[in-house]
């Protein structure tokens, strides 16, 4: 991609935090995956903090945030945890800070439902049927085991979440502190996720839906398997070109960053490239498995082999809903899809 992100901080270590903007404090948390870290924000909000996201729950996080809470907050409670999207790097630990410092939770209704069934069960339950559907995408045995090893249990990690929250609707404005926000929602990631913009400091904390160097992962989900996340993705993307080219960016991963509209303009190329690749592909029939390849030139391990497959249908779907390809389900049990002539 071809995109050159400005990025005016150095990289902080793991429980520092440095004021990128009058009032906004950036924390980067540690994470226990390849991907290493979430970057989190604390916003002075008048008589107390706003904290935008919660990092992911190990003994490693709470400790930094207890760390944060003594030095940081100057004897002001947190007052409001904004939550971006249900991903358990983003929530998992909301109930605990519920809980700690009795504030109410933020987040749009499709996240805060998905967060609610992850929390109860709902991956970890219909594993069988996701792998079901992995192998009709062509993924071999050690592929499905290698998921079922490395995909960890959210009913574990997410920790109990509050029974109610404060819903965020698309374009709602709200204050934080002396300054409005107004929430942009996207999907194709995750099904409502809330970015936050704010006009007066120039400012987009755009969660995992705009991040300066890593493609966000747009996958489909076993349940819409007809579904078109990455029309979701890049329709969602287009609603960010509204705003300032000189937007400073606080992405949930990487570091903070200008140059959004030319990000933009990477993701969407990144995107046409793998399109083309995968219909180029199809010239002979291919599972979403087999197209892998052609779209991940690098090596992948087990663990990023289902986001890759995840990646591989969702491009393929796309191309379907777009006429370039067609979706067959043959004799053998397997989806493959083809040039449409
Ligand atoms: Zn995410």
């Amino acid at each position: 991609m071809a995109n050159k992100p400005d990025y005016p901080f150095d990289r902080l270590e793991y429980g520092e935090t440095i004021e990128v903007v009058p009032g906004i404090h950036w924390i980067r948390m540690p994470l226990p995956f390849a991907l290493n870290h979430i970057n989190l924000w604390l916003i002075a909000d008048g008589d107390g903090w706003t904290i935008i996201d919660t990092g992911y729950n190990t003994d490693e996080t709470r400790q930094v945030w207890e760390k944060i809470f003594d030095d940081l907050l100057d004897d002001k409670p947190v007052k409001r945890i904004i939550v971006t999207h249900f991903h358990p790097d983003h929530v998992s630990l909301a109930g605990w800070l519920l809980e700690k410092w009795d504030a109410p939770v933020w987040m749009t209704y499709s996240e805060w439902m998905q967060a609610q069934l992850n929390r109860y069960g709902g991956p970890t339950a219909d594993i069988d049927a996701r792998m079901e559907f992995y192998i009709e995408h062509g993924m071999e045995q050690s592929g499905i085991d290698g998921y079922r090893e490395t995909r960890p249990d959210f009913s574990k990690i997410i920790l109990p979440l509050p029974t109610g929250f404060r819903r965020m609707i698309d374009g709602e404005k709200f204050p934080i502190g002396d300054h409005n926000w107004r929430v942009i929602t996207g999907a194709g990631h995750s099904p409502e996720h809330a970015a936050l913009w704010c006009k007066d400091l120039n400012v987009l904390i755009s969660g995992d839906q705009v991040l300066p160097r890593i493609s966000t992962n747009v996958s489909l989900q076993c349940n819409e398997p007809d579904g078109n996340p990455l029309r979701l993705y890049l329709d969602s993307l287009e609603k960010f070109r509204d705003l300032p080219k000189d937007a400073f960016i606080l992405p949930s991963h990487d570091r903070p960053f200008y140059g959004l509209h030319d990000r933009i303009d990477a993701l969407g190329e990144h995107h046409a490239d793998r399109l083309d690749a995968a219909v180029e592909a199809c010239a002979e029939p291919k599972t979403s498995r087999e197209l892998i390849p052609f779209l991940f030139k690098r090596e992948l391990d087990r663990h990023q082999l289902g986001f890759a497959i995840g990646e591989a249908m969702a491009h393929a779907n796309y191309l379907v809903a777009d006429g370039r390809l067609s979706k067959a389900h043959d004799e053998d049990g397997l989806i493959r899809y083809s040039q449409v002539q």
